[in-house]
């Protein structure tokens, strides 16, 4: 794991705090980072709520980057509550492909190593095949 991928792990680690907040709301269970092209890190956290209103920490993450002014991303990753890192699901797959102008070579460190997102969204409608 590259120095950059460290810090970027850490940085999702530092946001991983579980708490509930009401008797429907968990947050924090898993956090997130990313860096953008520019370099700067954003970290987001997941709200679980009832009735299918929360989001993934990815999705906390990506609006973080979004309302700084940028969208162009080079690696993201997530963890949970004891650090392990965690395999992004569909959604969050689908929306780093359209934020970042279906950019597929976004890197996504997994357990096993880093790889590209296009990996990850096999025959995508939005990247050359
Ligand atoms: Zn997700």
């Amino acid at each position: 794991m590259m120095d950059q991928d460290a810090l970027l792990l850490q940085a999702a680690k530092d946001v991983t705090r579980p708490r509930r907040l009401s008797t429907s709301v968990e947050v924090a269970s898993v956090g997130a980072a990313l860096r953008t092209s520019m370099g700067r890190i954003f970290t987001g956290v997941c709200i679980d709520a009832a009735c299918g209103i929360g989001f993934c920490a990815e999705h906390g993450a990506i609006a973080a980057m979004i309302t700084a002014g940028e969208n162009r991303i080079e690696s993201i990753v997530a963890v949970n509550e004891v650090g392990d890192i965690l395999s992004p699901c569909g959604r969050c797959r689908e929306l780093v492909v359209q934020v970042d102008h279906a950019n597929g070579d976004t890197r996504v460190l997994l357990a096993k190593g880093a790889r590209p997102m296009r990996d990850l969204v096999p025959d995508h409608w939005l990247l050359d095949l």
